[in-house]
């Protein structure tokens, strides 16, 4: 099955990002008008719109598109999505309507990220008309006939991302924000395993820990996590989110703006292997998390490195 049940009228749909399964899901609110959160990429489109019309929601029936960050793997095919889904609208942060209207930039940087890559993995970035895009300030709603989402500005992973409380359900669509949930579909591992993203290029662990805080204070359910699945009760994903974010602060000291990416990896995988051991699974082979440990190296330079020249000029944060 390529579709899950979250919770109530709320369902996962398997993205097959990568190309595997239990990588990357999108949510379904079915409810009188179809809100679709996250589109996943342009190569995850198929997955997409075959796991809706398995849950019996075709194109001309969703009202609503949120994207939690314009990430590639949550929005890299919005552009795919909306040129289908004609009478839907689609919700973002602030900060990230331009790279929908205009995904230029957002590919360069993609580009520098993921190298050659690229294409390979995520597929063409298309725009969105800027008069589909509705943006959504912090705990601005979005209000149907028969549902209430809020929208949080959630900084620490994306500058641009938002996390998403459906107040029905009193779950969050968490996207980057509240860690990734590892399943065994998508190691191989038989236990599920949480631990923090901390990618380019705005990863930031003292301001994702302020984020977690001020979600956790919402007294939510669950989480639905984008990657992967849903974690219930809610306490789990921000629990295993703060050690993770421990154990990267507890290596920041042994590093600095001048380590090399090798530096950073080896002590980062040192930390996770330590995690899971701490877990219950000692000596695992973390192979199956290989794409995000290197990601996630490359994040934490990429955090040293800005930390080190110190704020840029009329930027905050
Ligand atoms: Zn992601």
């Amino acid at each position: 099955m390529a579709t899950f049940r979250a919770a109530d009228e709320v369902y996962g749909i398997d993205l097959f990002e990568e190309g595997r399964p239990g990588r990357s899901s999108a949510y379904l609110i079915r409810g009188r008008e179809p809100i679709l959160v996250e589109t996943g990429s342009a190569n995850s489109q198929e997955a997409l719109w075959s796991g809706l019309a398995e849950l019996g929601v075709g194109p001309e029936d969703l009202r609503h598109v949120v994207v939690t960050h314009v990430h590639l793997d949550h929005a890299g095919g919005a552009g795919q999505t909306m040129a289908r889904a004609t009478k839907a609208l689609l919700h973002c942060h602030p900060r990230a309507a331009r790279h929908l209207a205009d995904p230029r930039r957002l590919e360069a940087g993609a580009r520098a990220v993921y190298g050659e890559r690229l294409d390979a993995m995520f597929g063409p970035i298309l725009p969105v008309a800027a008069d589909r895009i509705v943006v959504h300030e912090d705990e601005s709603a979005l209000k149907t006939r028969d549902r209430i989402l809020r929208f949080y500005d959630t900084p620490g992973h994306a500058k641009h991302h938002t996390c998403v409380v459906d107040e029905a359900t009193r779950g969050i669509f968490s996207g980057d924000t509240i860690g990734i949930r590892y399943v065994p579909s998508y190691t191989g591992w038989d236990f599920v395993y949480g631990f923090p993203t901390t990618t380019p290029s705005d990863f930031d662990p003292e301001v994702m820990l302020e984020t977690l805080d001020r979600l956790e204070a919402l007294n939510l359910r669950a989480v639905y996590h984008t990657h992967y699945g849903v974690t219930e009760p809610a306490r789990e994903a921000f629990q295993f989110s703060r050690r993770g974010l421990r154990r990267i602060q507890q290596i920041l000291p042994l590093l600095s703006d001048a380590s090399t990416y090798e530096e950073v990896a080896e002590a980062l995988g040192r930390q996770v292997r330590e995690d899971l051991a701490s877990q219950g699974h000692p000596g695992v082979d973390v192979a199956p998390l290989a794409l995000d440990l290197m990601l996630n190296s490359q994040g934490i330079l990429v955090y040293l490195q800005k930390r080190a020249q110190g704020p840029r000029e009329g930027e905050k944060r």
